[in-house]
């Protein structure tokens, strides 16, 4: 295969890939994108977030999905116990889309590569980034091992590094560092739904929490195929006996409000077991390229945030690299690393305080005000750069001080009841 010299190289054609691609295609960049996998392939991060229609719809590729007809999310479900908290993205502080989607990422993904190659996109499937070289003026020289262990030399100005897990600059530049987010492992898979309830029930993704460590997601899709999962503690996923299978069987018996629904399904694939998920990096850019998605950074499942900022930064990255395309001066640690690290600190002190069990007693002992449900529901749907919202502006308190006084409220009614 011949050498060749581009723009910008993209690596991984997932959602961060695809929107950096579609914008830089709309803007006339010479790009070419390396995919390690041929499509359809499995990847998990099915339930997006209102914020990520906004990535969608700025690089044209809305309508597409649009059309295709996935599940409507409109918000979300947290139980405990007999406890009920519903989101509903209508009623957040934050303007902005108030519904967004469900989607198996096989076919999400292979939906957004389909529409990009229509358009013209040069995305190499089946090709995989094997080493990458940088001059000291950035310019790169990243070494494509081909499926029939052919190799080629792309020679690039920019690289986007949107490989997701397979985070391949942060291994080549030893970039990677630990994770602050507490230590966690997902074991999932997908069902064909043969009890799902007719009506809304039947759609509502939820999140069932068995204790503060441990939960069940449930993502009904439209195509009468549900996605389930549990995060926990290592350590309670290593101590259920057996294999993938019979650990995640013997799972979804500590769900009182699902077991009915999934106890007798089988499964449409050996669950898939990640340990230790959450992912960090020393630094977001150098000279030449820019991580995002999950390449940059993975928190938690929790909050489904995971495809949203994999848009949001492939789309910011892009944009800055068209500037500079065109001859304009960018401050990389402002306008990228700063801003994207103001909007994971955000979703970090969410899924921090929901391991310290304070983000659960603001669910399921105090939500009752309504003005607390929309800030809170606003950071749910993935806008969290909003400062006018106290709980993006002071998202490393608030939690903790208003399930503190929660807590005292709750404490002084059962001490009141108990003098009646
Ligand atoms: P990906 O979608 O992973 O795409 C990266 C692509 O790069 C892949 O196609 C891969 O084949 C390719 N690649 C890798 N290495 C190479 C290489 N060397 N050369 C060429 N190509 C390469 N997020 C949500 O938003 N909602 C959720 O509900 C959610 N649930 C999750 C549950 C779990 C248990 C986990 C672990 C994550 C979850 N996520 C969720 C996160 C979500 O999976 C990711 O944030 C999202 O897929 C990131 O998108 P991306 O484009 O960065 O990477």
């Amino acid at each position: 295969m011949q050498d060749i010299e581009i723009d910008v190289l993209i690596i991984g054609a997932g959602p961060s890939g695809c929107v950096a691609a579609a914008y830089l295609h709309n803007k006339e960049a010479n790009i070419k994108v390396i995919e390690k996998s041929e499509f359809p392939r499995f990847v998990i991060g099915e339930s997006l977030l209102p914020r990520c229609m906004d990535h969608f719809e700025e690089v044209g590729l809305l309508d597409t999905i649009k059309e295709y007809g996935f599940e409507i999310k409109s918000g979300a479900r947290f139980i405990r116990e007999n406890t009920f908290c519903e989101f509903d993205f209508s009623k957040k502080h934050t303007e902005g889309y108030n519904w967004t989607w469900q989607v198996p990422r096989a076919d999400f993904d292979l939906l957004l590569t389909d529409k990009l190659k229509e358009k013209g996109v040069d995305i190499a499937f089946g090709h995989e980034v094997v080493d990458v070289e940088f001059e000291k003026n950035g310019i790169s020289k990243t070494t494509v091992k081909t499926k029939t262990k052919e190799q080629y030399v792309i020679k690039a100005k920019y690289i986007i590094d949107s490989s997701g897990f397979g985070r391949v600059l942060p291994r080549l530049l030893d970039l990677d560092k630990p994770s602050k987010i507490p230590k966690h492992s997902s074991i999932f898979t997908h069902v064909e739904d043969i009890h799902r309830p007719e009506g809304r029930e039947g759609t509502l993704i939820t999140f069932d929490v068995i204790d503060k460590d441990c939960w069940l997601w449930v993502i009904p899709f439209s195509n009468g195929k549900t996605s389930i999962g549990y995060v926990c503690k290592n350590e309670v996923l290593d101590n259920f006996e057996g294999n993938a299978t019979k650990k995640l069987q013997s799972m979804l018996k500590l769900s009182k409000y699902y077991h009915e629904r999934f106890k007798d399904v089988d499964f449409l694939f050996e669950p898939i077991i990640i340990k230790n998920y959450s992912k960090s990096v020393k630094k977001l850019f150098g000279k030449g390229f820019a991580l995002t998605g999950n390449s940059a950074e993975f928190l938690d499942p929790v909050f489904s945030s995971g495809v949203t900022f994999a848009t949001e930064s492939g789309l910011l990255a892009a944009k800055l690299i068209v500037k500079e395309l065109n001859n304009e001066t960018v401050d990389w640690q402002k306008k990228y690393a700063d801003y994207i690290v103001e909007g994971t600190t955000v979703f970090s002190s969410y899924v921090k305080e929901w391991y310290t069990g304070n983000l659960q007693t603001v669910f399921f002992e105090g939500t009752n005000n309504p003005e607390i449900k929309k800030q809170i529901c606003a950071v749910l749907a993935g806008y969290v750069w909003d400062k006018t919202n106290p709980f993006v502006k002071n998202h490393d308190r608030l939690i903790g001080t208003v399930a503190h006084v929660i807590r005292l409220e709750n404490s002084q009614e059962v001490a009141k009841y108990q003098k009646s």
